[in-house]
């Protein structure tokens, strides 16, 4: 038997993560996917379907693994499937890009964000958010060691205040990440909002991140814009892609990054190293789902039109006042009805959004996102009385979800 210590060291600090992850929390989104295992609710939380995808797309994946697509593939992505991101952004999204030179392959828009992130951001640089933003962000300038400013969008239809926007440009700025359509407000950027954010970026000579993975959910005649396609941004833009929700597989992990040579080659450094490369057979089988014809995409926003429509009009009547999301999948409604918090209009009986998700997830079993976590400025009113669900969900999911908020509201919780 080994001899024991003298000593012991009186504290360890063993456990103390590292001081990068000191802001970090655990993301409000899983959480509530979390909770609503926990409390058997009905999840309009996170945003993944609950339905089956394509059969078409079961078949590819069961063909590339029968055919032996079993091992790593080329760092930054099978060249079949590179080839068919690069057809894919000439026809759809604008961009000319050569599958060797400017597609990188990743598990999911996940990574191909905190790529370019840590590919192109020292320590100190700023990054420009709008906000609410998609709360994978904020981390991601924490890894990278630069500063997040926010620029908010103003309600009611999430607009862009341009003298705010021109503030947050400085010396110091390095990157913008734009998201269209975005998560979670459902905002589709304007080609003039765009045309005013690549005069910027070229003033301050900025690069852009694009997190256009959304770009196929479309409503009311909504016209999606890549950035990247914009004249002075194609050179310094990471244009940002994946399969997780055009076609609904989100547990795939199939992403991709397209970008001018020099960004790419930064890029599929940090890739390389991160993870070495997207799981082989689903890589083939998006190759194969990029071949779909036209009907499928006109058939995704069409499929997802009826549950926003379906969602709102049961929020509404049960008291819950909605933006209508003009693209993605996600309603941000006004619940400051049900918050007392000082400085909002509500009389309700929640101290916060947050307070008031908790209960429904818990007691309601609904789960939802507060919309403070999409917002980095506390304390506001503005920030602190929203909710955000999902409508990624079978009918009767969202049925069960509006029968359970009708009977919380009916109750008078409020
Ligand atoms: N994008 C999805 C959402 O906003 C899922 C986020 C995640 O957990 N990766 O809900």
């Amino acid at each position: 038997m080994p001899a024991a210590r003298k000593s012991a060291p009186k504290k360890t600090f063993a456990s103390l993560p590292a001081k990068r992850l000191r802001d970090f929390t655990e993301s409000v989104i899983r959480e509530q996917t979390r909770l609503a295992h926990v409390h058997g609710a009905v999840n309009l939380a996170q945003g993944f379907p609950d339905f089956p995808c394509e059969p078409a797309l079961k078949d590819l994946a069961r063909a590339a693994i029968d055919a032996d697509f079993n091992q790593y593939s080329v760092t930054w992505g099978m060249p079949g499937l590179r080839q068919a991101i690069a057809g894919k952004m000439g026809r759809y999204n604008g961009i000319r890009a050569d599958a060797d030179r400017n597609v990188t392959v990743t598990c999911g828009a996940t990574e191909a964000m905190i790529c370019a992130f840590l590919s192109n951001l020292d320590p100190g640089k700023e990054v420009i958010l709008f906000q609410p933003f998609y709360e994978n962000y904020h981390p991601d300038a924490y890894l990278s060691g630069a500063k997040p400013v926010y620029v908010t969008l103003r309600e009611p239809d999430w607009s862009i205040d341009e003298k705010e926007l021109r503030r947050a440009f400085t010396g110091k700025t390095a990157a913008i990440v734009i998201n269209t359509p975005q998560n979670p407000t459902g905002k589709v950027f304007t080609r003039a909002e765009l045309e005013l954010i690549a005069r910027l970026c070229q003033q301050w000579n900025v690069k852009v991140f694009s997190d256009e993975i959304y770009e196929h959910i479309l409503y009311d005649g909504a016209a999606h814009v890549s950035p990247g396609s914009l004249p002075g941004l194609e050179d310094r833009t990471v244009t940002i892609g994946s399969a997780s929700k055009t076609y609904g597989i989100t547990g795939w992990r199939v992403g991709w990054a397209v970008a001018h040579e020099k960004i790419t080659d930064g890029l599929r450094k940090v890739h390389d190293f991160m993870t070495v490369c997207a799981a082989t057979p689903l890589q083939e089988a998006v190759r194969g789902a990029l071949g779909l014809g036209p009907e499928f995409y006109r058939d995704v926003s069409a499929h997802y039109l009826r549950r926003r429509d379906f969602l709102v009009q049961g929020l509404e009547a049960a008291g819950f006042r909605c933006h209508v999301p003009r693209g993605a999948y996600y309603v941000m409604a006004d619940v400051a009805d049900f918050i007392r918090e000082p400085g909002s209009k509500g009389r309700g009986r929640f101290r916060d959004d947050a307070e008031l998700a908790r209960y429904l997830v818990s007691e309601v079993k609904v789960a939802t996102v507060p919309g403070s976590s999409f917002y980095k400025i506390k304390g506001k009113a503005a920030t602190a009385h929203k909710l955000r669900f999902c409508f990624c969900k079978k009918e009767a999911t969202l049925a069960q979800a509006i029968e359970r908020l009708d009977a919380f509201r009916s109750s008078g919780s409020r």
